[in-house]
């Protein structure tokens, strides 16, 4: 297996406040080096995240949930890649299917997926099939087309990070099992290195949809499984500890 950065990232969501997150950085023991740890907070928190981190000497990294694919202007509600960029942020989610369920096309993914790389942000780009789409055997179809759809004329492979998230294993509890998720990435990592060549190998596919404590091991132990994108069970400092070590 080629070595490619694993990374365990967490997505607070709607979720956390001012105190909460200093508890959380208190409560966040990561002591692996060779798994990157990435927070992406909602956008108020994070400055003060950044403050604590700093003041922690904390080594997580920060991250984002999102972003506009302009530069700056008339975009009520919504915040700039260069914006995230100076506030520290190192990578953006992009296409998370609860933002992918508000409207949001592969077309404008791929310009979020640019407008990151373009800023200095790497791109966590997410994927997944429903379970109707399971069902009928159109997961690889599905994940193939969005991946395919996101990468189009991007230039710098090299800090794409993908997280196949199968929608109908995000905050069920009903996570994909590892040779489930082994199977898609497996199919993902066959797409990549015939549509773009070797370069394929370096980016880490991570995986999302439920993973909690007891799963993160068995999820880890798989080949194919560069890291984890955990949601409820990154809420908890002490236990996304957990989660991030067993990568
Ligand atoms: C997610 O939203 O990216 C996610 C994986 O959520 P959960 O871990 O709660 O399923």
């Amino acid at each position: 297996v080629p070595s490619r950065r694993r990374l365990v990232v967490a997505n607070w969501k709607m979720n956390m406040n001012l105190a909460s997150t200093r508890k959380f950085v208190k409560d966040l023991v990561v002591t692996k080096e060779q798994c990157t740890v990435v927070i992406c907070p909602p956008y108020p928190l994070i400055y003060p995240l950044n403050e604590l981190v700093n003041e922690n000497k904390s080594s997580i990294t920060i991250g984002a949930q999102n972003l506009h694919r302009q530069d700056k202007g008339a975009f009520t509600g919504e915040v700039s890649a260069d914006l995230l960029k100076e506030l520290d942020c190192e990578f953006a989610i992009i296409g998370h299917s609860e933002v992918r369920a508000s409207g949001e096309t592969d077309e404008v993914i791929n310009q979020k997926v640019k407008k990151a790389l373009a800023t200095g942000i790497d791109p966590i780009i997410c994927v997944g099939e429903t379970m109707e789409q399971r069902e009928q055997a159109q997961t690889n179809e599905v994940v193939t087309g969005q991946l395919l759809q996101a990468l189009t004329d991007v230039s710098d492979l090299s800090r794409v990070v993908l997280a196949y998230e199968p929608i109908w294993a995000i905050g069920t509890g009903l996570s994909a099992t590892p040779d489930q998720a082994q199977e898609v990435h497996q199919q993902i990592r066959a797409t990549l290195l015939k549509t773009f060549g070797q370069v394929a190998e370096q980016i880490p596919i991570l995986y999302g949809g439920s993973v909690n404590q007891d799963n993160a091991a068995s999820l880890a132990e798989m080949g194919e499984i560069d890291g984890a994108l955990v949601g409820g069970a990154s809420l908890d400092g002490t236990g996304f500890s957990t989660i991030v070590h067993a990568f």
